[in-house]
């Protein structure tokens, strides 16, 4: 074999090496999205360069050839991972499902096959020229085979780019700084293979992709190395983003999900097939985040997430701010809530409950106050109840200056009429006093059950000679009453006033009680009064 340095080959081999140090530097970084690929590139970038360096060093057309055919290994290899990592790094992985992720690389196999069996054909190389006068260049003449492989692995490239250029100029997405870095290292192949196709070259027979490789392997580098353009995102994805137990989202202008970690895809059940598509189609509570959360200035909700088993979070967007100041996108922060949520109702239910459990102990309080100062057959308040109340009556009157009436009735021989009529029959006419009595009182007076068959009404600011005509009142409407239901009884009554026959309740109560007695001694059905 004779060998001939060139400097095309020195510059190849240089390029060869810088490729080696980006893949290493690339395998330190393997875990951003689409490093592994990367790294994978520059290891084809690197085979590439290598093999084009060996062809330019070769002075024998055998080994030129050899050489020459293992360049389509390595450039098959650059194209279709560059294109494979487009597709990642732009989240349209989706795109790659299954068996179109191995597919791809059913064109650049083919060109392998193509070119290493070329003698039999003639499809890629149809013939051989020497190159400039001076130079162990070759030119090689292309039969179809050629074009043909070319502008296959040319279309990965130009999807690649499209891909990437997109990504460059979306307003807001994280990786744009690096987009652009990735995007200027394609375009310089992508240029030189055009230069190439054309016929344009410097040297004859000088293949400039594999050195325009060179520049993209020195940009790479640069990025990596000098800039640490993959070390910004690494820190706050990888370290961060990535671990939070919170979710966090990123949806761009067109409300589509531009990222997402892995506790956003756990919380909201989702793969990494969500990413690129509409939020609306994929997060249940897309509506709710966006109009109680997403306004100009962002904002904050607690909110149900539609999921199943449903889950609660705290969530808090952040407008993402374009080159125009105006919100591009939202930063969407999850924080699951469901445990509090749900100590938050459990607390709630069992104040409700508490407040029930009051409630009813209340009404049965009200219930039995009632039924402590009621009479259960008339309804009228009874003794205790005017025991309680009677004094404060007293009080005020004393206060007022103003005066009060007591009416104690008693039905005459109600014994008989229970002995007659039987004791449900008196019952019922106790029933019908007591209706009567309840009818004919006004709002501050009292109608109570003073006994047996004694009731005694207090008749608030009521002067003697009126309360007397009420109870002669009452007596009437009771005989007849009491006539409609065949056997008229009548009633006895003794009226007293305050504070004229009485200071005390005792007083008060002995002066009508002295005044019944007399209406009894009377001859009953009759009202008197203290002489
Ligand atoms: P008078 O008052 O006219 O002197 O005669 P009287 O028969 O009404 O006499 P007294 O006051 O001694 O009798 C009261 C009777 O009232 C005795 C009792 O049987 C009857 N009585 C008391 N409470 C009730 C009751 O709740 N229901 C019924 N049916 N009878 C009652
Ligand atoms: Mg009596
Ligand atoms: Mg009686």
């Amino acid at each position: 074999m004779h060998w001939l340095f060139t400097p095309a080959a020195g510059i190849l081999f240089s390029a060869t090496a810088l490729a080696l140090v980006a893949a290493g530097l690339m395998w330190n970084r393997r875990s951003v999205p689409g490093g592994i690929l990367l790294f994978l590139l520059m290891l084809g970038v690197a085979e590439y360069t290598l093999v084009s360096g060996l062809e330019a060093a070769s002075a024998t057309l055998f080994w030129k050839n050899v050489w020459a055919k293992l360049e389509y290994v390595g450039s098959g290899a650059v194209s279709t991972l560059l294109l494979l990592f487009a597709v990642k790094y732009t989240g349209h992985e989706r795109w790659l499902r299954g068996g179109r992720r191995y597919a791809v690389w059913i064109i650049p196999v083919a060109n392998v096959a193509a070119v290493s069996t070329n003698e039999l054909h003639h499809w890629i190389w149809t013939g051989f020229l020497p190159g400039a006068p001076g130079t162990n260049a070759l030119v090689y003449l292309h039969g179809p085979g050629f074009y043909l492989a070319v502008s296959a692995l040319y279309a990965y490239l130009g999807i690649a780019c499209f891909l990437l250029v997109g990504a460059a100029v979306r307003p807001v997405v994280i990786r744009r700084r690096q987009s652009v870095t990735v995007l200027l290292g394609t375009l310089f192949p992508l240029a030189a293979g055009v230069l190439y196709i054309l016929g344009i070259t410097p040297l004859a027979g000088l293949d400039l992709v594999p050195i325009a490789c060179f520049f993209s392997a020195g940009i790479l580098i640069a990025s990596v190395g000098a800039f640490r353009v993959f070390d910004l995102v690494p820190i706050a994805r990888d370290a961060l983003v990535e671990e939070m137990s919170d979710a966090v989202l990123v949806v761009d202008a067109g409300r589509r999900l531009a990222d997402l970690n892995p506790a956003a895809r756990r919380l909201l059940g989702l793969d990494s097939t969500a990413v690129g598509r509409r939020a609306a189609d994929v997060v249940a509570a897309w509506r709710e985040i966006e109009s109680r959360c997403c306004g100009e200035q962002g904002g904050h909700a607690e909110l149900a997430l539609g999921t199943q088993p449903p889950l609660f979070a705290d969530v808090r967007a952040s407008p993402l701010l374009g080159r125009d100041r105006r919100a591009s996108g939202f930063l969407i922060v999850l924080r699951d809530i469901t445990a509090r949520h749900a100590a938050e109702m459990e607390v709630q239910d069992a104040n409700r409950r508490l407040e029930l459990h009051v409630e009813r102990i209340e009404a049965l309080q009200t219930e039995l106050r009632e039924q402590a100062i009621r009479d259960a057959l008339t309804g009228l308040f009874n003794r205790r109840y005017l025991d309680e109340t009677l004094p404060r009556d007293i009080e005020r009157a004393s206060y007022d200056h103003s005066a009060f009436s007591a009416v104690m009735l008693d039905i005459d021989h109600f014994k008989q009429v229970n002995d007659r009529y039987g004791h449900e029959e008196g019952d019922r006419m106790l029933e019908i006093l007591g209706r009567l009595l309840r009818e004919r009182t006004r709002p501050g007076d009292i109608a109570c059950r003073y006994g047996g068959e004694e009731f005694v009404v207090i008749l608030v600011q009521t002067p003697l000679d009126v309360a007397r005509a009420r109870a002669e009142d009452l007596l009437a409407a009771f005989r007849e009453l009491s006539g409609k239901r065949g056997h008229p009884v009548t009633l006895s009554a003794g009226v007293a006033a305050f504070p004229t026959h009485g200071q005390t309740q005792d007083d008060l109560l002995r002066a009508t009680d002295e005044a019944l007695y007399a209406a009894k001694l009377a001859g009953r059905n009759c009202v008197r009064v203290p002489t």
